[in-house]
Parts: C-alpha cells; structure tokens; sequence
C-alpha cells in the first residue's frame, strides 16, 4: 500500500476531508487496479463513491468496514461502478456492527437507478433487507443539494444519459470533485473551476480517442481552463498506463497532477 500526504494537510483533524482510492481501475480490473469505487471522508461522514466490482473487499482492505459507510453517491449505470452494491447490502443483512453512527444507509443516483434497485429487490428481497439497518434510494438531478456538514453540487455528465458529476463542498470552502466516466463538456470546466482535488477519468489516449472519455489534450485544456489546485487522474485503462498518460498532459504552474493507485489516501 502506498500514502500520499499532501501540502493540502494542515491538520484540521476528524472534520477533514481525505479522500482513499479504493479502485482506480477501469471496467476490466488488473492485478493492480480494482474497478471503480472511492472511500470520502467529509464532515465526519464516511462516503462511498461507486462500488464496482471488489469495492467491498477493498474497503476492508483500506483499513475500513461498511458499517462506516452512511451515503452512497452513484456517476452512473455501468456495471464497473455499481456491481458491488447487491453484496454490500448483503453484508449489512448478515453481519453486525460494533458500532454503527447512522443505522439507514442513504443511496443518491439518478431517478432512473430505481430499476436497478426494483430487478436486484425482485431477485434478493429477503437477502438484502435488513430491518434494523435499511437502505433508502434518494434520486439526486443537476442542482445544489445541502446536508449537515456538507453541500453538493452535482452536474451532467458526458457519458450516457443518466451520468453525473459531484462537486463536494466542506464548511471550510475545500472542495472536491469526481467525474465518473465523462468526456469533455462545457459543465466539467465549470464543475472543475478552483477546486482543490479535481478526481477525473482519463481512460481513452489521443492517438485512440473513444466517445464519453477523456484524452491526455483535453485534460490539457480542462486543467487550463478550471485550474485544480490537484488533478488525480482514474479510471486508468492498461492502454493509458502503458502510454505514461501524465507525460502527454500539459499542466500550468500552481496546478499539481498525480495518478490514482489503489490505497492512495489524499487530505484535502
Ligand atoms: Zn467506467
Ligand atoms: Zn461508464
């Protein structure tokens, strides 16, 4: 496992965002890299973003447990970023915690995730449902959204039609964002403008362009245009590892990159 403490520490304590890479992988995992999920901690909240396949596993791992989980935040759909969610619910059926903050785990997509929830529902019924520690699907849209300690913003993304991109926000003005899969648009420069930790894709090469991702030049432009103060490149396809993507990636002064390892763990 490897830790990367960044200058953004400045020991603000249990309040302080950190962000664990928990799969900085793409849809096909690699010895190294587990497809997509992240562990954010924000407020004193402990937030899933994604859960492909082996997020579970690696959580543990990371030296967590779902029971710290309270939210999860879906990007979209696809199989890579969601598979783990049936045997996360699974395990809150079968298993107890030692300690448990908030007994209901909140799940935030798009509106049109409820089918997915309704065929696994149909398929696990008893198996998932826990009665005294439920899950509740809230369908999230573009827009502001504010909780306790936090707030979100969260825009389209370019990917498919149910995509969405989060900007968080904590109550000292960081802010971090994460893409999921998305190509480049118009909303991922205003989503990306000054934050601190900009979480982006980049899964596709220029030589190889593929729709709905991005490439090394166009990183180039978004990181020009909306200037992160850090960008973590995920979602690393073999083929952008292979092409040692941050070398293409042309990054002004006072803007930082690095690439997403599992197990990395950020303070923001
Ligand atoms: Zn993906
Ligand atoms: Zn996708």
């Amino acid at each position: 496992m490897s830790g990367y403490q960044s200058h953004f520490n400045n020991n603000r304590g249990k309040e302080q965002m950190k962000l664990t890479i928990l799969g900085s992988g793409y849809f096909i995992p690699t010895k190294d890299r587990n497809s997509s999920g992240y562990l954010l901690e924000i407020g004193g909240e402990s937030i899933l973003l994604d859960s492909g396949s082996g997020i579970l596993r690696q959580l543990i791992r990371s030296g967590h447990f779902i029971w710290e989980i309270q939210k999860i935040f879906y990007s979209h759909f696809h199989i890579d970023h969601t598979a783990d969610l049936p045997p996360i619910l699974f395990t809150r059926k079968y298993s107890k915690p030692d300690s448990c903050d908030e007994r209901e785990l909140s799940i935030f997509a798009h509106p049109d995730f409820n089918k997915f929830i309704e065929t696994f529902e149909n398929l696990y019924g008893q198996w998932i449902n826990n009665p005294d520690y439920p899950y509740k699907f809230h369908p999230i849209m573009p827009g502001e959204y504010s909780f306790d300690t936090f707030d979100i913003s969260v825009f389209k993304g370019n990917h498919t039609d149910q995509s969405l991109m989060f900007r968080f926000k904590d109550k000292v003005g960081k802010s971090l964002i994460y893409t999921g899969d998305t190509g480049f648009s118009d909303a991922l420069i205003e989503a990306s403008q000054n934050a601190s930790v900009l979480l982006i894709e980049c899964s596709s090469s220029d030589s190889n362009p593929v729709d709905g991702h991005m490439t090394p030049s166009e990183l180039s432009t978004l990181i020009h245009e909306s200037r992160p103060e850090l960008t973590l490149l995920t979602h690393i396809s073999p083929e952008t590892d292979y092409e040692t993507l941050i070398d293409k990636i042309n990054v002004p002064s006072g803007c930082e990159i690095k690439m997403a390892e599992d197990f990395l763990t950020i303070d923001i």
